[in-house]
């Protein structure tokens, strides 16, 4: 089925839709408040949607949600449904692109979220944060029908997967020759709760989980867990997709590149400070190391939603244009949001 599209004049602020209004759909709706080059229309939880062209109320959503547990129950432009997503598609004709704030469980939830937007006939600008390099390549599968369909996709355009990639892409400039890049995390956040997707996600990650047993944990098994660790998760290793958008991106190997962090679950103060160590030879035979490292008052959330946003921003710009298809942090520069 065809839905009719209708595409905001240039000179019209982008419209937002938000899909997935948990942790950081929530600081989505926050970053966007204060735009003026981006206005969120539209948002999307498990329970229900909600929907206006002339812009939601980012304060009025999270209250909304807080206290019902779904934007669904919102006063104005709020519907309950149970294939929100779908409805929301459908429904909300004026959305230029959305931020795909999804837990990516199962493993294949993303992608399958990608093919109903093509199966709709939608034409616009996705962008996700996903983590894991399976799940990327599980987008780049789609690459022509996305292209096919007119959608330009934007994958991995968070904080790691994301700004960290993008910074690597960057810092390699320097350098004849790549030989490490080493992603180091360090995410504070007060409580669990406020991000189950990505704790489970990152529980998924530990030696001794994969992700469809982290997917089945109860919250009791989760805060049990967190228990044992004194709310600390340590992660090395990781299946993360910045190895693979490097090597697309044609930089280097996807052997060359390591993630791992600590996850904080009771303290919002960083257990370390984020870095990405970009390890090359230069032209001239010297082996150095390039080091980007990220405020230590910056959020997780406000490392994650920025990126994205400005991701989106240029995802727009290429759509303008009628480029289409799939393209990662790693390859194309974000555009500022003003
Ligand atoms: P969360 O658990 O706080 O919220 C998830 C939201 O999605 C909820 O509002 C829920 O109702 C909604 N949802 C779930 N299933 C749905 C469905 N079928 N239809 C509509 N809505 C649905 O999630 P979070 O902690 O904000 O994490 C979101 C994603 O961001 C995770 O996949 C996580 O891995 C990713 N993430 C990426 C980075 C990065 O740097 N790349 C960093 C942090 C988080």
């Amino acid at each position: 089925m065809n839905t009719p599209h209708i595409k905001t004049a240039t000179n019209q602020p982008i419209h937002i839709g938000v899909l997935g209004f948990g942790g950081l759909g929530q600081a989505a709706a926050r970053v966007l408040a204060p735009k003026q080059e981006m206005l969120c229309v539209a948002a999307a939880d498990q329970k229900g949607y909600a929907y206006n062209r002339q812009g939601l109320n980012a304060d009025q959503c999270m209250a909304t949600y807080k206290t019902h547990g779904s934007l669904g129950y919102l006063e104005s432009g709020g519907v309950l449904s149970h294939s929100s997503i779908e409805e929301l598609i459908g429904v909300a004709d004026t959305v230029d692109g959305y931020f795909l704030a999804l837990p990516n469980l199962p493993n294949t939830f993303m992608a399958n979220v990608a093919k109903q937007f093509i199966a709709k006939g939608w034409r616009g600008v996705l962008v996700d944060a996903i983590k894991r390099t399976s799940a990327v390549e599980q987008l780049f599968g789609l690459k022509d029908e996305l292209q096919a369909a007119g959608i330009t996709y934007m994958t991995g355009c968070g904080a790691t997967p994301g700004l960290l990639t993008a910074a690597a892409a960057l810092a390699a400039q320097s350098y004849a020759e790549i030989h490490t890049v080493k992603i180091t995390f360090g995410v504070g956040i007060a409580n669990w709760e406020a991000y189950r997707a990505t704790i489970r996600e990152d529980i998924g990650h530990l030696p001794e989980y994969n992700v469809e047993q982290a997917k089945a944990m109860t919250d009791a098994e989760v805060e049990a867990l967190l228990e044992k660790t004194n709310g600390l998760l340590k992660l090395e290793n990781m299946e993360h997709a910045d190895d693979i958008m490097l090597e697309l991106a044609g930089i280097c190997d996807r052997d060359r590149v390591t993630v791992g962090g600590i996850v904080d679950t009771r303290n919002a103060k960083k257990p370390l400070s984020t870095n990405v160590q970009v390890t090359g030879r230069t032209f001239e035979g010297k082996i150095s190391t390039h080091t980007f490292t990220l405020g230590d008052e910056t959020s997780m959330a406000a490392n994650v939603c920025g990126p994205a946003f400005g991701y989106l921003k240029a995802g727009v710009e290429l759509h303008r244009k009628g480029i289409y298809g799939l393209f990662t942090a790693a390859e194309i520069m974000p555009k500022f949001v003003r």
